[in-house]
């Protein structure tokens, strides 16, 4: 039976990341300041990741809530692909628990040097160099003052390192700002929210969901160079198996909860790609918080409100005019604002997000060194394709396609983008597909 990957890559164009040199000037801070309104619609389950010791899911201020950080994170990371933008995950030196058999020292295959660290408490990782993994150092050097912004790092801030020459370092808190969401309550198939229903529930599992999975070169690596950014697919259900003995309380599927980013100084180009990755395409959805791999955390995100602060010429300069776009004029003006993005979302994201993948089962592949007609990591000698699950072809040391060459297959012209309509169409749309 075939089956494919929890995750896969997004292929990156490393010659390519566009960095604004002058972006502090006048003329390059845009003109938009304002706020959205945000709505997050979980199709699956989820553990939010801040999670304290009892498992229990995070409050804010006695209600329930994700906190701003966790959404940051996800929202830049689909960011930086749909723009091609630096990684900011990525740099430095990458570290996973060693477990025994683990190669240590160069990998014959990709030249990479591993290394065995033994820390303070007695644990062991396995190090290495993610530098060693990209054509061009500068890709995962955070952007600077000196090197310029991409525009991920312009929207949501950075902070590079200290420069061993001047010991100075650069940090810039970006254009937006993002408040925690809170729990609305759970979404019936009416549409409707229902704030009284307890969205929490209670699993016992057999083992911790923060168990690292180990870092497999044929998958993770093309030739000896990084593959791309890493995304996990959305599953039809979750694999929680509800007999173990570890306590934890998810949320339940089809909770809302609301959360608010007030923006300022942002170009045209800045704007679209903050509403495009918010409200991706329909059929498409994000992943946050724990066991992404077993198919927690899908969700998608509606924008219910834009509030516009506009400089209006005949009001004095405190006074601003205030725009509130809802219903049919805010459909009209996120449809205006994404097309001011000309470029599609690339085809391997859209391939990782879309929320019905219509693969036969995911899942890691079975590892049994013993068995060598069990053991799925031999027989598969490299990653599917964003867009299939394993196949024979998969067998084989076949070179993948590249990021450059796929974009030239990639039909040329603009993309029209859609509108998501109200939370229930989202869904529907989004179940169909
Ligand atoms: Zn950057």
């Amino acid at each position: 039976m075939s089956f494919a990957n929890p995750y896969n890559f997004v292929g990156i164009d490393e010659g390519n990341v566009q960095r604004e040199t002058n972006w502090r000037s006048h003329e390059k801070l845009g003109e938009f300041n304002g706020m959205l309104t945000c709505e997050i619609t979980f199709l699956s389950n989820f553990i939010t990741e801040n999670t304290d010791r009892e498992k229990k899911p995070l409050t804010i201020n006695g209600k329930l809530g994700i906190q701003a950080s966790s959404l940051k994170g996800m929202l830049r990371s689909t960011a930086e692909a749909i723009s091609n933008s630096c990684i900011s995950m990525m740099s430095g030196k990458y570290r996973y628990r060693f477990m025994p058999r683990m190669p240590v020292g160069t990998s014959c295959s990709s030249k990479v040097k591993y290394t065995r660290i033994h820390d303070e408490l007695g644990r062991d990782w396995l190090e290495f160099n993610q530098k060693s993994l990209v054509r061009e150092e500068a890709f995962i050097d955070s952007c600077d003052d000196k090197k310029g912004l991409c525009i991920c790092c312009r929207l949501f801030g950075t902070t590079a390192k200290e420069d061993p020459t001047t010991e100075k370092s650069f940090s810039y808190k970006g254009r937006i700002r993002l408040s925690d969401a809170l729990f609305l309550g759970i979404c019936e198939k009416n549409g409707n929210i229902n704030k009284n229903i307890n969205p929490v529930v209670v699993k016992y599992l057999h083992r911790h969901l923060s168990n690292p999975k180990n870092h497999h070169e044929a998958f993770y690596l093309d030739g000896n160079k990084i593959k791309g950014r890493k995304f996990y697919y959305h599953h039809n259900d979750d694999k929680l198996q509800d007999s173990g003995q570890i306590k934890v309380d998810l949320v339940k599927k089809e909770a809302v909860f609301k959360f608010t980013i007030s923006f300022e100084n942002l170009t045209s180009t800045e704007y679209a790609l903050l509403l495009t990755t918010l409200e991706l395409q329909p059929g498409l959805g994000h992943k946050i918080g724990m066991g992404k791999p077993l198919g927690l955390g899908s969700c998608v995100i509606e924008i219910t409100e834009i509030k516009e602060f506009r400089q209006e010429r005949y009001l004095s300069i405190n006074k601003c005019a205030e725009k509130v776009f809802k219903n049919d004029e805010l459909n009209r003006r996120k449809d205006e604002i994404k097309k001011w993005r000309t470029s599609e979302i690339p085809q391997d994201l859209r391939c990782i997000l879309k929320i019905s993948p219509g693969f036969t089962e995911i899942r890691y592949p079975i590892k049994d060194i013993r068995n060598s007609h069990r053991d799925e990591f031999s027989r598969y000698k490299k990653l599917h394709p964003p867009c299939r699950e394993f196949s024979p072809d998969d067998k084989g040391s076949g070179r993948t396609i590249t990021y450059s060459e796929q974009k030239k297959s990639e039909r040329p012209g603009k993309s029209r983008p859609e509108g998501l309509g109200s939370m229930a169409e989202a869904l529907k749309k989004a179940k169909k597909k």
